[in-house]
């Protein structure tokens, strides 16, 4: 029988959700990769319990994630029943739909149809009463924003969500739902794009429209699935998602071109006296605007190493600018 840590609460960060009244932890953990029917359960179930004995409470899902679709819910669903129903009230779980989860017109987007079922489904194999965050998983570009802001809304007052988030959305289509949202006055308050070392489109795309709306974000990929650690520094593990036949979006291509940024990065971060990783998540929460990491793992020990980001979160300009120098190099 799982208990929780008492000391879970001792050291995790908390950060308020844009203007909203929501908190989430710093660090959040992301069901993508590693909670699918490929992927052994005992340690999906050892890296749920280990990130909320370390203070995480955001866990994030999606309908799609596995593989195969849906198993990452299913399993979550597993762990949540027998380790964490009795703390539900401290946890945030959110799910997402848009990408492509079942056969026909109606298995993806952003429709009335689509989004309503897919939430159903959701809950369905997550065995859970509602989501605290559900999301529009990206735009849907045949589909009119307020019929997709119109679905969203619903599934708050059906008491299927308690928030709402949207993911992938450029900073003008944000900017459309968040009009429509007003009207509405549905409880919208993140948005879930890309953004780390590598991928920084959102600053100027994306964070000024969620900072003058008062949305909080929760940055996906914070890692860049793994390169920003260091344990490509040394080649391609058998057991590193690049190598991973089940996992098709990490090539040993992305892992060669980045390996010399890498290694200045590391450099770097060894002198801040933190890990790459570390150095990474603490460069994402360094955004007014990033309320939550999210991270992905593999492995509990990930997780250990990832939350003490939060052990040295400053940076000093001289380190700022010799990021710069290494990402513009
Ligand atoms: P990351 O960028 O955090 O990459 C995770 C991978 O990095 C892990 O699987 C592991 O790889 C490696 N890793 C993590 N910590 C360490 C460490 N300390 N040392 C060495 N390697 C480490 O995240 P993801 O790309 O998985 O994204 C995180 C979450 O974001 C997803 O689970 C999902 O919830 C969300 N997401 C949302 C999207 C959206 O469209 N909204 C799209 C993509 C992600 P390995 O397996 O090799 O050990």
């Amino acid at each position: 029988m799982y208990q929780a840590s008492p000391q879970r609460y001792a050291r995790m960060q908390y950060n308020r959700v844009g203007n909203s009244g929501l908190r989430l932890s710093a660090i959040g953990l992301g069901l993508w990769n590693n909670f699918g029917d490929y992927d052994d359960f005992a340690t999906q179930r050892a890296m749920i319990r280990q990130a909320f004995d370390l203070g995480i409470t955001y866990f994030d899902l999606a309908n799609n994630y596995g593989p195969e679709p849906g198993s990452a819910e299913r399993n979550f669903g597993r762990i949540f029943a027998e380790d964490l129903r009795p703390y539900r009230d401290e946890l945030v779980i959110a799910s997402k739909a848009g990408y492509k989860m079942w056969p026909g017109p109606y298995g993806d987007w952003g429709s009335r149809k689509s989004i309503i079922a897919s939430a159903d489904q959701s809950l369905q194999r997550t065995g859970l009463d509602y989501f605290d965050i559900f999301y529009s998983h990206r735009p849907d570009p045949n589909t009119a924003p307020e019929e997709t802001a119109g679905a969203l809304d619903q599934l708050v007052r059906s008491g299927k969500a308690l928030y709402i988030g949207l993911s992938n959305y450029s900073g003008p289509q944000t900017a459309a739902m968040l009009a429509i949202f007003k009207q509405l006055h549905t409880p919208v308050v993140i948005h879930q794009p890309r953004y780390n070392l590598f991928n920084r489109q959102v600053e100027t795309t994306l964070f000024p429209t969620l900072a003058k709306a008062q949305l909080g974000a929760v940055s996906f990929s914070s890692l860049s699935q793994g390169l920003l650690t260091d344990k490509y520094l040394k080649g391609i593990r058998a057991d590193s998602r690049a190598s991973k036949a089940t996992i098709p979006f990490l090539s040993a291509n992305q892992v060669a071109q980045t390996l010399t940024t890498v290694e200045k990065l590391n450099a770097l971060a060894r002198q801040r006296g933190q890990s790459l990783a570390q150095m990474a998540l603490a460069w994402n929460l360094r955004q007014p605007v990033v309320a939550t990491a999210l991270i992905g793992a593999s492995r509990p020990e990930q997780i250990v190493a990832n939350v003490q980001a939060l052990n040295h979160l400053d940076f000093t300009a001289a380190e700022l600018a010799q990021i710069e120098q290494i990402l513009a190099a």
